[in-house]
């Protein structure tokens, strides 16, 4: 069922109301709790500008971190108030509570264009229950809810999903924000009916965990490439020695039935790099995938495995990549993810369209330097995989239906 957005609100339900907006502020901290990045500020200023613009009296919820239901200074989102208040070039104010007298009567003072950032949602215990009595106290505070916080869609929480029925059964509206949409456009709708060749590269630490995305895409690929730690599990699958490399054993015979079911869609790597100790300054060497030895892991896929993948990715019209191809954080084992990295961005060149999930495979695409030459990079780890999962996400399955008033 097709969910309202931003769009779809009137400009009169925005002017002079109070719009709660559900932001993923989960910023990267270093120890002494100073923003690493601010990335996840930018991409929800689209939102938050077209509603000031509008003169919506903004109130922003956010959870930072996992503070387990108690409050962190650490983690108070008062920190963030002055980077968002330059983002925005505008004063946000602060107020260190989340829903209480003092937190209404914030809200009460907010005039046109104006934005209030409330506390932290993960210092109150009801967050991470979907607590009713929370989801209340959100939803009495505003005339209408916009989710921009893809990073926790596949969330059922009071800030994500309460409030937003809370207020739907009260006839109020809760839409999905500009990033949201984004996201759920190439995500969901454009994988739904892609450009073909349409091929998937699937890394990363565990098949566990990528399963079901697995499942999910093989009917609809017309390739699936293979790498990362997960790769080993299938080299094991089909009977070969992985040594000591990270082979989830439970997962060898799942491995070896979807194989046999991929057919030949599933291209898994023919060499690898290996080492003794997947460490920074380790001695590597390229060997064929039949040659690792008892001692060996598996760190990166090997040189004419990135050739095979790359002329695969030469022929593609739509690529989904997810998981990097070896340990691509230290420095002997990052040239296979980088390689496919820039056999990507090629296929974007090419006119193709180009989707990277994934938290490592974000931050691998940056390291790589062509994050601007890839169509879209999620900002949701976890949700991105359930949407290639098939899987339906709480956080939007609780707006808005587009026949609604
Ligand atoms: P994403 O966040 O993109 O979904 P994952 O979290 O599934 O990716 O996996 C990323 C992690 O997998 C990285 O920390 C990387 O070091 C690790 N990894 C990839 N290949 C290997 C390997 N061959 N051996 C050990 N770890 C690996
Ligand atoms: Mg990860």
């Amino acid at each position: 069922m097709s969910k309202k957005t931003l769009v779809d609100v009137p400009d009169d339900v925005i002017a002079g109301h109070r719009i709660l907006v559900r932001v993923d502020f989960n910023v990267p901290l270093d120890d002494a709790g100073q923003m690493l990045n601010d990335t996840r500020m930018r991409k929800v200023l689209p939102t938050l500008r077209y509603l000031r613009e509008r003169g919506g009296r903004l109130i922003l919820l956010s959870h930072l971190g996992r503070p387990g239901g108690r409050p962190d200074p650490v983690l108070s989102l008062g920190n963030l108030a002055d980077s968002l208040g330059q983002l925005l070039d505008t004063v946000v104010s602060f107020t260190p509570r989340l829903v209480d007298e003092s937190a209404l009567e914030a809200v009460e003072t907010l005039q046109e264009g104006n934005v209030l950032l409330l506390e932290n949602t993960r210092f109150h215990p009801g967050e991470t229950k979907n607590s009713p009595e929370l989801s209340r106290r959100l939803a009495d505070m505003a005339d209408l809810f916009v989710n921009d916080a893809f990073g926790v869609a596949h969330r059922e929480h009071a800030s994500t999903v309460g409030v937003a029925r809370m207020m739907r059964a009260e006839g109020r509206n809760a839409v999905a924000g500009m990033l949201m949409e984004r996201e759920l456009r190439f995500l969901r709708d454009h994988i739904s009916d892609p450009e073909r060749p349409y091929m998937v590269i699937l890394g990363g630490a565990k098949i566990s965990g990528k399963i079901d995305v697995i499942h999910t895409l093989l009917p609809k690929v017309d390739l699936l490439l293979i790498g990362g730690a997960m790769a080993s599990t299938f080299l094991r699958a089909v009977g070969l020695e992985t040594g000591k490399s990270l082979v989830e054993e439970d997962r060898v015979e799942i491995a070896e039935t979807t194989l046999r079911a991929a057919g030949d869609k599933i291209i898994l790597p023919v060499d690898c790099v290996v080492a003794e100790e997947l460490a920074r300054g380790a001695t590597t060497r390229i060997v064929e995938r039949t040659q690792v030895g008892v001692d060996d892991r598996i760190g990166d896929i090997g040189v004419r495995t990135r050739e095979i993948f790359a002329d695969a990715l030469a022929h593609a019209r739509t690529v989904v990549w997810n998981g990097p191809m070896g340990m691509f954080e230290i420095p002997p084992f990052s040239a296979g993810t980088l390689s496919v990295a820039h056999s990507v961005a090629d296929v974007t060149e090419r006119g193709g369209m180009t989707i990277v999930g994934g938290g490592d495979s974000a931050s691998a695409v940056h390291v790589a330097d062509v994050a601007e030459r890839m169509t879209h990079i999620s900002t949701g780890g976890g949700a991105s995989l359930e949407l290639l999962a098939g899987h339906r996400l709480p956080g939007v399955e609780a707006l808005s239906d587009r026949e609604e008033i």
